[in-house]
């Protein structure tokens, strides 16, 4: 069994730890709010007081942390990972972070001796508690190949997305798909309300027809339609407006940098920015149907 580094004990590095240490790994992990390391020890982790400890002697180094600032302060820092592993040390960024912070820390990381593989998840906080999680991984060949033998106890799907920033890349590409899929479900769902259709007759001639989609199927934006749907909470989340938002944003940052412009993605990021103006950033992403019709969203 090998010993792995992690940085980033949060909301999903918890969980995805934990199955590691059911494999029978052993995770020395570290976070900057001494919270999270406690959180983690009580499910098997090695606490660790600082990212120097977190990545030496270690097999592979995993960080799960909100943003590429993050990442690369992490990674880049003169006390950060770089700094402190040893180089032969595989190194996976878990963290969804934007598509240039990927490619720079690739970049960082080869100019200083390691190797690193881009490897952001779908699949949220249950996906990362079942073990089932979509990696997409961004990388050699032969860097993908030894990266995926540790990922496996969390993960359900593993994909090599291609070379550098690749999985980062698909992961952006596919959450600002879905963003935009769920403006057409929410709007769809007001419209066919006021047309006076049941929602559930609707729903149920829509994912038959067309107008299928996966979150019209998963997510629809009105109660007691779809059991896995947040409508019938509150809006509890389920996927926070906050992390859509951060996702679109990615998409858009990466947009302009590819010099591409996309009206769709920046139409639902303005849908997105009013909730969290509207200091909703912590409901269901699905909670955008409430800038159409706040009834509704019931
Ligand atoms: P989180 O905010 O709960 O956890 C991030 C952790 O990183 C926090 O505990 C924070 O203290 C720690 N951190 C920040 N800076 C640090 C530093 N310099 N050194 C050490 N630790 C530091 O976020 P999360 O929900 O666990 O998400 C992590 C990443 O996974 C994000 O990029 C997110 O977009 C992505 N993601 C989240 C979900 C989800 O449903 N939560 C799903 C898929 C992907």
């Amino acid at each position: 069994m090998a010993t792995i580094g992690w940085i980033g004990l949060g909301n999903m590095g918890r969980p995805m730890t934990a199955n590691l240490v059911k494999a029978g790994h052993t995770v020395k992990g570290f976070d900057v709010v001494p919270e999270a390391v406690t959180a983690a020890a009580e499910a098997g982790v090695t606490p660790v007081g600082s990212i120097a400890e977190a990545v030496t002697d270690v097999d592979i180094v995993f960080t799960m942390l909100p943003k590429g600032e993050h990442a690369r302060t992490v990674y880049l820092a003169p006390d950060g990972v770089l700094a402190s592993a040893d180089p032969s040390t595989l190194l996976v960024d878990s963290s969804t972070i934007d598509f240039d912070s990927a490619r720079a820390l690739h970049e960082e990381a080869k100019a200083a001796g390691f190797r690193f593989v881009d490897g952001p998840v779908s699949g949220g906080v249950t996906g990362a508690q079942a073990g089932t999680l979509t990696f997409m991984l961004g990388g050699s060949d032969a860097d993908v190949a030894e990266a995926k033998a540790f990922i496996e106890p969390m993960a359900g799907n593993i994909f090599h997305a291609g070379g550098d920033a690749a999985g980062q890349a698909a992961k952006i590409v596919n959450n600002m798909m879905l963003a935009i899929s769920l403006e057409g479900v929410v709007e769809g769902a007001v419209l066919a309300q006021r047309f006076g259709l049941d929602p559930k007759a609707f729903y149920d001639i829509a994912k038959v027809s067309s107008g299928d989609s996966w979150p019209l199927r998963t997510w629809y934006p009105v109660p007691g339609v779809t059991e896995t749907a947040a409508s019938n909470n509150d809006f509890r989340p389920g996927f926070a407006t906050a992390l859509m938002h951060k996702d679109v944003g990615l998409a858009l940052a990466g947009a302009e940098s590819q010099g591409v412009d996309l009206p769709a993605a920046s139409l639902v990021y303005a849908q997105l920015q009013k909730l969290v103006d509207e200091g909703l950033e912590g409901l269901d992403t699905t909670a955008i149907i409430r800038n159409i019709d706040p009834e509704a969203a019931g």
